[in-house]
């Protein structure tokens, strides 16, 4: 149905831009030809032939300044509907005539750009955004923009830093500086993260520092820079340092806190100091009250003062904030203390639980609500970067 709302559009887009054709005209033309193609499209529509129709009125329908439009938006549609290589068809049809004002050339250039991403010929898209960078300077920012999509898709993290610094408003003593796009400047971070992993893979840690220094360069809320940071010092002996890195990431957001706790557990068995660990897991919890933290105080507590200890506190906690996780833990305490009908009844009662805790996602994206069991630093639903977090409440974190 939706398909015949959209040739029905098409068709009557078609007939507009038909009939500014034809007043434009400055030569005559064979108009009974016009018509012609023009009743055969209409024929094909209602003998329900979507594909003959659509050929039949681009056939028909000249092109010209005016028509212009009319053409580009049926070659968009193509596209929106999947139909790229008719789409490409119709944009290069366009650009075929040089004779067109430069400006609709630009535009026509442009969505064959598009066309080449939606069909996966990223090469050629990539041609076309270069020269049009050069030569169309009212759509450079868009084809940088496409360009960057590109660079992401094909994980060529240098060319992307190279485009999205060109995104970013010029600095200049003379006058303020435009706003910046928080969006680029939270994804050039994340491709100096990449960077950083693809030398940490090597080992090479003086590289993978530099990028990491300047992804906090341009967000110093990159928690992705300070927790490779903190892998960096771990792996080298820095354990003090790890730390230092890892309590920052509290401080730059601390929803991402569950994220640091192994790793600060190792750092401070390193340094022996387990109360340090102690302390600042029960300062995260004042905080920032979160379920991973409160089940590691809970096994910290259980390996210093024993589990009645740690049931009390789980206890007391989950009566401040309730969370599944909590009560599985607390439920698994129940059981080894009891036995008989009512250690039976506790066993189904945490099947249930772990039943509904597998069912529920731990990540959510807050741009464009995708979620999943594990923490992507790139959205797979949306392409942002740093959108996906923990989820929290009850049922989450
Ligand atoms: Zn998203």
């Amino acid at each position: 149905m939706a398909d015949i709302w959209q040739l029905l559009l098409v068709f009557t887009a078609i007939a507009i831009g038909w009939w500014l054709g034809r007043r434009g005209r400055l030569v005559s033309a064979d108009e009974g030809a016009l018509h012609h193609q023009y009743y055969k499209g209409l024929n094909f529509l209602i003998n329900d032939q979507p594909d003959g129709a659509l050929d039949a009125f681009i056939e028909a329908l000249e092109v010209n300044s005016e028509t212009l439009e009319t053409h580009i938006a049926v070659g968009n549609l193509m596209r929106r509907k999947g139909e790229v290589e008719r789409a490409i068809r119709i944009h290069q049809n366009l650009l075929a005539r040089p004779s067109l004002p430069r400006v609709h050339l630009h535009q026509a250039h442009l969505e064959l750009a598009r066309d080449f991403i939606s069909a996966g010929l990223l090469d050629r898209a990539e041609r076309l955004l270069h020269d049009l960078i050069k030569e169309a300077p009212e759509l450079k920012e868009t084809a940088m923009r496409h360009l960057l999509e590109i660079y992401k898709d094909e994980k060529e993290w240098q060319q992307a830093i190279d485009v999205a610094e060109q995104l970013l408003p010029k600095r200049s003593l003379l006058k303020a500086a435009a706003p910046v796009d928080k969006t680029i400047t939270a994804a050039l971070s994340h491709y100096c993260c990449e960077l950083a992993e693809l030398s940490l893979v090597k080992n090479d840690y003086h590289s993978a520092r530099a990028q990491l220094k300047k992804a906090l360069s341009h967000d110093r809320n990159c928690v992705r820079a300070s927790l490779l940071i903190a892998d960096i010092e771990f792996r080298t002996g820095h354990y003090a340092k790890a730390i230092k890195s890892l309590r920052k990431v509290r401080d730059q957001d601390p929803v991402f806190i569950p994220e640091t706790i192994e790793l600060l557990r190792s750092s401070f068995e390193h340094l022996g100091d387990d109360e340090g660990f102690y302390r600042y897991m029960m300062e995260s919890l004042d905080i920032y009250p979160s379920a991973s933290v409160l089940l590691h105080l809970v096994d910290d507590i259980t390996a210093k003062k024993g589990v009645v200890a740690a049931a009390g506190f789980l206890g007391q906690e989950l009566k401040k904030r309730p969370s599944l996780r909590g009560l599985a833990k607390l439920v698994e305490f129940h059981i080894a203390n009891s036995s008989g009908q009512s250690k039976e009844s506790l066993g189904i009662l945490q099947l249930l639980i772990e039943q509904l805790m597998q069912s529920k996602p731990q990540y959510q994206c807050h741009h464009c609500g995708f979620s999943g069991k594990r923490l992507h630093w790139m959205c797979p639903g949306c392409k942002q970067w740093g959108q996906v977090k923990a989820i929290r409440g009850a049922e989450g974190d």
